[in-house]
């Protein structure tokens, strides 16, 4: 590992002025000399491998602020600071209860020592865990600009078949943000710039001809909370994840669901895919093509037909295709028939 600058920042302020620096609003935070770290489980992870090479590390635990450690639930929201704990968040009893899909997309990943480690804001932000990105002698254009991509033409399984570019077909991993996509959730955002709340969806980025640009943070910009507004769908709402053994494993395809029924008829619908796309991916033209219907078999596979009609597969991971509709089908059957 090369060597850094280790510090420990009090409050958010102070850690955005330590991060604030001329350039830093033109490099992706993930080339940057200074670069935040909470849990650690990625970035420390990626610094081992060469693929992250900060000069300097501000650590977020030091933080003061209680918020950022804290759950709290209202009428209206469920608000989760950025620090808490993947652990906390799954085990939360108030979780559970009034929106089921957060705290199960949070159980089934990683394992329990990564969950008790791992922050909500860290998890959002995880970096795809593509083999070729990994390992820095083969050519990468989201690690390398320009270099061009090795998993093209190269052992593609557990890439994406969603949202994919000619630069670039790397998965977005994460469990949980399929949840927040799906649930239309926000992020409080604090930089050097001031305070400003963004939709979750519009936080990661397509890779395009910049897969190095992941997200839509500047390089000073830190998550102080992420916020998931409580509906009526948000209690019959659950996460269906498929992997190759049933747990401590990536998901080959996933489906976060929340139904809003009126008797047997969807009124209303929300949707998000996991392990099949580049970007946590909301799958609208599925809810579009549920919304005031019957729900059954028929219904739910037009729908997981309408999710993947625009996927692109590669030579070795065309099988995410049926294996993300019937993923799709069931956690759609599944969360209909849950007892609410
Ligand atoms: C073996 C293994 C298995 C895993 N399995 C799964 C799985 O099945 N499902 C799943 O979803 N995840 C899985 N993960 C990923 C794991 O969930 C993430 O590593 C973890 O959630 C990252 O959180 P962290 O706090 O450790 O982030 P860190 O590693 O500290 O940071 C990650 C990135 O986020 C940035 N960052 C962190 N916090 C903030 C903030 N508040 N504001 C701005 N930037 C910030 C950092 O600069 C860094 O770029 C797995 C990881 C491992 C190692
Ligand atoms: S798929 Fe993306 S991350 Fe993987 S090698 Fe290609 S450019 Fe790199």
């Amino acid at each position: 590992m090369r060597p850094f600058v280790y510090e420990r920042p009090t409050s958010v302020s102070a850690a955005v002025a330590m991060a604030s620096h001329a350039g830093a609003g033109h490099v992706p935070p993930t080339a940057a000399d200074t670069q935040f770290i909470a849990g650690g489980t990625n970035l420390a992870d990626y610094m081992k491998l060469g693929v992250g090479r900060p000069d300097r590390l501000l650590d977020l635990n030091t933080l003061a602020e209680p918020a950022l450690r804290k759950i709290r639930t209202s009428d209206d929201a469920i608000r989760f600071g950025a620090l808490v704990r993947m652990g906390e968040a799954a085990d939360n009893d108030d979780v559970r209860r009034r929106c089921p899909l957060l705290a199960d997309s949070l159980k089934l990943a990683a394992s329990g020592q990564l969950r008790n480690m791992a922050t909500l804001g860290g998890n959002v932000l995880q970096r795809t865990r593509c083999e070729y990105f990994r390992e820095t002698s083969w050519p990468c254009n989201k690690r390398e600009p320009g270099s061009g991509c090795a998993a093209m033409e190269g052992v593609n399984r557990q890439h994406a078949v969603l949202g994919t570019s000619d630069s670039c077909i790397a998965t977005y991993h994460g469990d949980f943000a399929q949840a927040l996509i799906a649930l239309d959730a926000t992020v409080d955002i604090e930089g050097r710039r001031g305070k400003r709340t963004l939709a979750f969806a519009k936080l990661h980025r397509l890779p395009g001809e910049t897969p190095n640009i992941e997200t839509d943070l500047a390089a000073d910009e830190i998550i102080t909370a992420i916020e998931v507004p409580l509906r009526p769908w948000s209690g019959r709402s659950r996460y269906l994840k498929i992997r190759d053994r049933e747990s401590y494993a990536f998901a080959l395809a996933s489906a976060a669901v929340a139904l809003d029924m009126e008797g047997q008829t969807v009124r209303s619908v929300r949707i998000g895919l996991g392990g099949v796309a580049t970007v946590p991916w909301r799958a609208v033209a599925a809810e579009d093509a549920l919304q005031g219907k019957v729900l059954d078999e028929a219904a739910a596979q037009k729908a997981a037909d309408a999710a993947f009609a625009d996927a692109r597969p590669r030579e070795h991971n065309a099988f995410k295709i049926p294996l993300g509709k019937r993923t799709l089908v069931r956690a759609l059957l599944e969360t209909r028939d849950m007892k609410v």
